[in-house]
């Protein structure tokens, strides 16, 4: 049994876009190597797989970009990185997060690449690390202005000196994150990536060795190639869309689509209300379908008087609350709505672009990011690959 309410997470486009996202950086460099400017080889892909893939599944979304050809993935704790290497990915796995005391063992055990942020974070892995007698290797987060994780940029030499020097650790790669990549008006941008690199000279001066280097995420990758460095970070794009504002060239086709059917058409009388709280009354005699689908599957309460579902090809608005396990949309204009017809959340319903919703327009009705839109798909919607 399957309820209607079921997202398809279409693995053809996810490899088509990294593909798409690989033709991109390559292009772009032989344009850069030509002006002499930024890097003069293609960066690798490290694609991000956090937070179950962005609502995608992490397990079929990780395997899926391993054989495309990502040269890494990258996951936000080490729960995170065990499911995925337990399903049977090899390529290297990368874990952002900081580690607490009981993660350590988990990196050993499962072969995942940790973050070191701080000066603790490094002792308790050089101590793992020698008790095991292995040499790990690790990347090293500098915080250049987010305020979040990692070694300041701005006083390395005090502490970082202890980490380079430890004797079971492995400096592979430093990398930064940065705070304002989706802000074309913000300074702070610019400012962390001269700080970055400012960084690394310092690292350079402290003897840590070759090593490479990574920063952008989606919107810095979109923006601005000085960024690119050894190797990209994406997330967003790789499932299709680009962080707004920002707006790209690349050819790229959202991968979840989220729909469901309709369960009953109901007649409201004019001045009859609809759903909890009573907050639309009927204005004209009016047809309502009745859709089970709520927040509870991730559909936003705010989606109410402001978002619309697609319904037989037509932009159909939802009325009255969203509620847990139920919605509904006025089909009035829509024509002879049936029972057992499609709804579409997120997806296309015809040629037109009316017929399109992606997450980036839901997100703007409700005034969030498609980020969340993605992440907070319910965990009983069925991912349908
Ligand atoms: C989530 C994340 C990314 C990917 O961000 P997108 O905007 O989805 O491309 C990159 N780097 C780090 C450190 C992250 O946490």
């Amino acid at each position: 049994m399957i309820r209607c309410t079921a997202a398809r997470v279409n693995l053809d486009a996810l490899a088509s876009n990294f593909r798409a996202l690989e033709a991109y950086l390559a292009a772009d460099t032989v344009l850069n190597r030509a002006a002499g400017a930024g890097p003069s080889r293609p960066p690798g892909i490290i694609a991000v797989v956090k937070a179950n893939a962005y609502g995608h599944g992490a397990v079929a979304v990780a395997r899926t970009l391993e054989s495309a050809g990502a040269t890494m993935l990258a996951v936000a704790d080490i729960e995170e990185g065990v499911e995925i290497r337990e399903a049977g990915v090899r390529a290297p796995i990368l874990v952002f997060g900081a580690l607490s005391v009981s993660d350590v063992a988990g990196v050993f055990d499962h072969r995942l690449t940790p973050t070191v942020a701080s000066p603790g974070a490094g002792r308790a892995l050089e101590a793992a690390a020698a008790a095991r007698a292995v040499r790990l290797k690790y990347h090293l987060k500098i915080d250049t202005g987010l305020n979040r994780l990692g070694f300041r940029h701005d006083n390395l030499p005090r502490t970082l000196i202890e980490l380079l020097t430890s004797p079971h650790l492995e400096l592979e790669a430093v990398h930064t994150h940065f705070g304002t990549a989706d802000e074309p008006e913000s300074p702070l941008f610019d400012r962390q990536r001269r700080q970055f690199e400012a960084a690394s000279r310092v690292l350079d001066e402290l003897g840590a060795g070759p090593r490479l280097r990574h920063a952008a995420n989606s919107a810095a990758l979109v923006r601005d190639s000085r960024g690119w460095y050894d190797f990209v970070r994406p997330g967003l794009l790789l499932y299709g869309l680009v962080p707004p504002p920002l707006h790209s060239t690349l050819a790229l086709t959202p991968v979840m689509s989220l729909g469901s059917r309709v369960v009953a058409v109901k007649g409201v009388r004019v001045g009859e209300a609809v759903g909890y709280g009573a907050r639309f009354v009927a204005a004209r005699p009016t047809r309502l379908a009745v859709v089970p689908a709520g927040y509870a599957d991730g559909l936003d309460r705010r989606l109410e008087g402001r978002g619309v579902a697609l319904v037989r090809g037509c932009r159909a608005p939802i009325v009255g609350a969203v509620s847990m396990d139920m919605l509904t949309v006025d089909v009035t204009d829509v024509g002879d709505v049936a029972p057992g017809d499609e709804v579409v959340f997120l997806g296309s319903q015809g040629p037109s672009p009316w017929q399109t919703i992606d997450a980036r327009e839901m997100a703007s009705w409700i005034g969030t990011i498609p980020y969340e839109v993605l992440c907070r798909l319910g965990s009983r919607v069925e991912r349908q690959y």
